[in-house]
């Protein structure tokens, strides 16, 4: 796919992990954000804007998306080191993130690796895992807005919760961030992202198209223990079907729809508020439109 140019009617489903939805109206990759700044400064692309990263977290509906998509992976990919201030752009994976830090001999960075998603997904969605969250090694980010200026906040200009960051300043998008790491040993980080990832492959069905964990955990209880509990495991619609390794994981046997797995998420939610009184929250978002019957 050609960067720095609109392109018409992109196919979604090869920018996000479910591989389902539409098309998007619009679509752009930029290389450096100084070009996306350019494209949104002088109005060249049509509103409203949709920022995908890895398309890790998304549901994108079978209708499309209507306005701009702009994929930040693919670009806006530079990383480096300045006296152990890691700087990433917003297109940056977050097992690079990860990976490069861990070789700057900084620790903690490894439970990035395990997670398919952008260094711009990751802030948006405050992702984590084991115990560790992205905004906790965050010093500053650099944010785009839609007069296409780039503004640099601090932390606390956030409202940062368990999966959710709100800034109080809207139609804002991230471009870049800082991470501080503290000093650790090269090989330890090294071995310690290697155990992790293998303990991601002996507990999750990552052969399969998923969007990782579907629900959020409840307070003081686990989504998947729930949905497993209420035997939804292996539960299927059309191509959507319950995880059988992890029930809080739906996967595409090869033809769901999205229609598919957006009725598999209201059926889980459906019988585990019935069996268990408990409301379960997505944690996935669902974007776009619904085909026109
Ligand atoms: C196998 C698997 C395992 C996973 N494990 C974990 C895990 O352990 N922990 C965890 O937290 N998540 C996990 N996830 C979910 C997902 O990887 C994370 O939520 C990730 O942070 C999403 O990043 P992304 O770049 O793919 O974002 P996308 O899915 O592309 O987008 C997610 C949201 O972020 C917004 N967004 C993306 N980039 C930007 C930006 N630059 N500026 C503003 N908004 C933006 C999008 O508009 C969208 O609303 C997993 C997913 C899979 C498939």
């Amino acid at each position: 796919m050609d960067k720095n140019i609109i392109h018409y009617g992109v196919e979604l489903k090869n920018f996000n992990s479910w591989k389902v939805g539409g098309t998007a109206e619009q679509f752009l990759i930029c290389d450096e954000k100084d070009i996306l700044a350019s494209f949104i400064k002088k109005k060249k692309i049509k509103l409203p804007i949709t920022i995908v990263g890895l398309g890790s977290n998304l549901l994108v509906r079978d209708g499309g998306i209507k306005g701009t998509v702009i994929v930040m992976n693919g670009g806006l990919r530079k990383i480096n080191n300045d006296e152990n201030l890691i700087y990433t752009e917003a297109g940056v994976s977050c097992s690079k993130l990860s990976k490069f830090s861990a070789k700057e001999g900084l620790s903690n960075s490894a439970f990035f690796s395990g997670i398919p998603g952008t260094v711009g997904g990751a802030l948006f969605m405050n992702a984590g895992c084991y115990g560790s969250e992205t905004w906790d090694y965050v010093q500053k980010v650099l944010m785009i807005n839609l007069n296409g200026d780039q503004i640099e906040r601090k932390k606390s200009d956030f409202e940062i919760s368990y999966r959710e960051v709100k800034n109080s300043n809207k139609g804002e998008y991230f471009l870049a961030a800082w991470f501080k790491f503290p000093k650790g040993n090269k090989d330890r980080a090294e071995n310690e992202i290697k155990e992790l990832l293998a303990h991601r492959k002996n507990t999750q069905p990552l052969d399969w198209p998923t969007a990782g964990s579907t629900f959020r955990n409840p307070k003081d209880n686990f989504a998947a223990k729930l949905i497993q509990d209420c035997g939804l495991k292996g539960y299927q619609i059309g191509g959507a079907q319950v995880s059988k390794k992890h029930a809080n994981f739906i996967i595409n046997l090869g033809n769901a729809s999205a229609l598919d797995i957006e009725k598999i998420i209201i059926y889980i939610q459906k019988v585990v508020y019935e069996k268990k009184n408990i409301q379960l929250l997505r944690e996935i978002k669902i974007i776009g439109d619904e085909i026109e019957s």
